[in-house]
């Protein structure tokens, strides 16, 4: 017996695309239109593989495993499927993955009517904790991208700490985020890159990345002010806060986005971007994250006086550069003064350092790391030292 309507088969090991006719006797027989078989599929290994609407995919099991054909023609499809019983058990599988994807689009659309009810700040707050870390993720990625493209950086590689000179730098680098990350126990990786740029600051991207400047590292006096600073950064990763950052500022256009994984590196990434790099967190964001920076750095026998020390150098050299130049009172999103995490903002540092003494506890008797470590750490982007010109 055979079938006016015609499908489209694959063979699955060349791209050409064959129109067929259908012949349904004992087999399936798939028949080029010169009448060669192309091929037979027996009806008990035939499934169904996922399809739009308007289209039945097939394959066969234990055929060539990208060979399709697919059918269009109700009349068709119907005559097909009461031959094969696997098909429609094989659709209610692949619908299953279906219906997670209209779980979070239903989702997101509660997440429109809250955002209306509450406002974007509160639903924010509300809807980040209950995120997958994986959302934090795919942010953290697709900032990353954008931010290797848009930062100004000293020639060379974005990240330092590869070549030999650099190399050793790298390992004590490693060594600090190692005991900090064990201790910390994120649900994501902890990854800090050494960024080859002169500003003075770090930023935390959602989901574990983490940038550390050169010019940061070149203020730093000795290692457990380098791992307070990193343990503070920590702190936004675990708190979530750049994620909810992006919440805020991008409303349930970007949650979609992120939740539904359709984010290839176009606008969305270059929101999240700059929203990453304007950030400015709350102050109780900065002084919750403060805190766990504190207690990180207890825990692993580090000094957590070293991030208030290192905030209040930072902050007096950006008061005696303002006094000496009037024009820089715009934060500059190139300049020396934008601060990516407004690290040091001024009015809290004290505030900030008092905090983090009265929490610290006793000094630890040795640094984290030994002297050669923490050289060759402040070498870890190179010997010479940064143009001031950036
Ligand atoms: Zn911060």
């Amino acid at each position: 017996m055979s079938m006016e309507a015609r499908g489209v088969y694959f063979d699955g090991l060349t791209s050409r695309r064959h129109e067929v006719d259908l012949v349904l006797g004992d087999m399936l027989a798939l028949v080029g239109p010169d009448g060669r078989r192309l091929a037979i599929w027996p009806y008990a290994d035939i499934r169904a593989l996922a399809s739009p609407p308007d289209l039945l995919r097939l394959t066969r099991e234990g055929g060539p495993p990208l060979a399709r054909l697919e059918l269009r023609d109700a009349g068709l499809i119907d005559a097909v499927r009461r031959r094969s019983v696997r098909i429609a058990e094989t659709q209610a599988e692949e619908r299953g993955g279906a219906r997670r994807v209209v779980l979070w689009s239903f989702a997101a659309v509660l997440s429109l009517a809250l955002f209306a009810v509450f406002g974007v700040p509160a639903l924010a707050e509300r809807v980040t904790p209950l995120l997958p870390w994986s959302v934090d993720q795919r942010m953290g990625a697709a900032a990353d991208a954008q931010i290797r493209l848009i930062l100004p950086t000293r020639g060379g590689s974005f990240g330092c700490g590869e070549g030999a000179e650099e190399a050793p730098g790298r390992a004590a680098l490693d060594t600090l985020v190692r005991r900090l990350s064990d201790a910390a126990a994120l649900p994501v990786p902890i990854e800090v890159t050494a960024v080859r740029s002169g500003i003075p600051n770090a930023i935390a991207l959602p989901g574990g990345r983490i940038y550390l400047f050169d010019g940061l590292i070149r203020e730093a006096e000795n290692a457990d002010e380098i791992a307070g600073v990193l343990a503070h950064e920590i702190a936004h990763v675990a708190h979530r806060d750049g994620a909810r950052r992006t919440l805020q500022a991008g409303g349930t256009s970007f949650l979609l986005g992120f939740v539904l994984g359709d984010v290839t590196g176009g606008g969305a990434a270059v929101f999240v971007a700059r929203t990453l790099i304007d950030a400015s967190y709350s102050r109780d964001a900065e002084t919750a994250a403060d805190a766990y920076a504190v207690d990180l750095m207890r825990r692993i026998g580090g000094d957590p006086r070293g991030l208030g020390t290192l905030l209040t150098r930072l902050t007096e050299e950006e008061t005696e550069e303002d006094a000496k130049d009037e024009t820089k009172g715009e934060p500059d999103a190139r300049g020396r003064r934008s601060a990516l995490d407004y690290l040091a903002s001024h009015p809290a540092t004290a505030e900030r350092r008092a905090a983090i003494d009265a929490a610290a506890g006793r000094k630890p008797a040795t640094p984290l790391l030994d002297d050669a470590a923490f050289a060759a750490l402040k070498t870890i982007c190179g010997k010479a030292a940064p143009a001031d010109d950036e």
